[in-house]
């Protein structure tokens, strides 16, 4: 007798728990894989897909990560990370933003991916709502889920959310506001007035939890520097949860080191979590960490200059093809071209429900160039690039994502 496949003809929908139903695999990742494929088949290919660095980890990072190694620091840390990395992650906060939070207050994890997972996870009830401005970053909706959540979007009528909206889209179900700026995938930054408006909005809500989720601060094209909510409103500060890390401002994605800092409890509930699934992350990564987070600031800069010079480059090419608009990105390395228009008024993807996903699909079969549905960030009839690439993949794979879309 096959036990497995009896207790599958048996329960053949219950070996996954329902909820998982809406955590599906990442498009983008998806999207990256077959450009792979393809490459590896010969084929080149245009990629604007990627959402990291393009340049490499720091030399005195890694430095001190091989030094961390040689002298034997590569044992289990504690759940919330090292008393250094620990009083790395505060003194940034002191010195960059203006935060000061205590020991209990702050912890690393697995990247700030694990970080904002662990907090929804201890915190969601079952039904319970957070609140998404449109367009979002894809992973917040499984998170959601996973943890027995509902994401609930709040679409602004313009390109970004005023207070009004805000206060409108909070229901007696909504758990968290979560608010990104720099935002993926817009590249939109939030002003500072336009932040304590939103703070206004939210002060009304008590009950509501706010997760700034702030990993994309160092990338802004801005002369003054993206504010931290909390900064600005320093009375939410029993509420507001701030996620960073290293992955983007150091080119250190794969290093898997992000952190948060708020409310005690809430930051207890989550190295309990994380006690029992994974324990802090690796004490080589939170060595390198260290060094990143006290560091020079140089390479920051060189990677701002590069990103910079590459966004002004998509703001020209996107001059030369009026028939689509593209909102200026302030910060972080995207942008969302909008191809509604394209789309209506050609007749290859006029009927179409979600013109993008079945566009990018043609694009990178027939123009191989990969960019990303704005669908997967809930702006259908959108297409999102990366600029975290060489000017001349920008060029060409820009131009020919263009000239494609005017034309279908
Ligand atoms: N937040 C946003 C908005 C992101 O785009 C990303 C990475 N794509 C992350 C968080 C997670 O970064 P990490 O887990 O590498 O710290």
């Amino acid at each position: 007798m096959n036990m497995i496949s009896d207790i599958k003809a048996l329960h053949p929908q219950k070996r996954v728990a329902d909820r998982m139903a809406m955590v599906t695999t990442s498009k983008i990742y998806e999207a990256i894989a077959k450009v792979a494929d393809m490459q590896a088949q010969g084929i080149k290919v245009d990629s604007l897909t990627a959402g990291e660095p393009d340049f490499d980890t720091p030399a005195h990072v890694i430095d001190a990560a091989i030094k961390a190694m040689r002298e034997g620091d590569t044992h289990y840390t504690a759940v919330r990370g090292t008393l250094a990395v620990r009083e790395a992650v505060r003194q940034k906060f002191l010195r960059e933003n203006g935060l000061s939070f205590s020991d209990d207050e702050v912890m690393v994890g697995n990247g700030s991916k694990q970080v904002i997972s662990n907090a929804l996870a201890v915190t969601l009830e079952p039904g319970d709502e957070v609140l998404l401005p449109v367009p979002y970053w894809a992973a917040y909706t499984g998170m959601v889920y996973a943890a027995g959540g509902v994401p609930a979007f709040v679409r602004p009528s313009g390109d970004r959310l005023t207070a009004q909206e805000l206060r409108a889209a909070m229901g007696p179900r909504t758990r968290w506001f979560i608010l990104n700026t720099p935002s993926n995938p817009s590249g939109l930054v939030y002003t500072k007035d336009e932040l304590l408006a939103l703070g206004e909005a939210l002060r009304e809500r008590p009950d509501v939890l706010i997760l700034s989720d702030e990993i994309y601060e160092h990338l802004h094209y801005t002369p003054e520097r993206p504010e931290s909510l909390l900064k600005l409103c320093p009375d939410l500060a029993g509420r507001i949860l701030v996620a960073n890390g290293v992955s983007k401002a150091f080119a250190m994605t794969g290093w898997r080191l992000g952190f948060a800092a708020g409310p005690a409890d809430i930051i207890e509930a989550m190295a309990n979590l994380q006690a029992q699934t994974t324990l802090g992350p690796s004490s080589i990564s939170q060595a390198a960490t260290v060094a990143a987070l006290n560091g020079p600031r140089e390479s920051i800069d060189n990677m701002v200059t590069a990103y910079h010079r590459r966004r002004d480059l998509v703001m020209q090419i996107a001059k030369s093809h009026p028939g689509v608009k593209i909102p200026r990105p302030d910060g972080a390395f995207y942008a969302m071209l909008d191809l509604n228009e394209a789309f209506s008024g050609g007749t290859r993807f006029r009927k179409i429900a979600e013109p993008d996903m079945a566009f990018c699909e043609w694009l990178l079969a027939t123009q191989h160039v990969a960019a990303v549905p704005g669908s997967v960030f809930g702006a259908p009839g959108w297409v999102r690039i990366s600029f975290a690439t060489d000017e001349k993949t920008i060029e060409q794979g820009l131009s020919r994502l263009l000239t494609a879309a005017v034309q279908s």
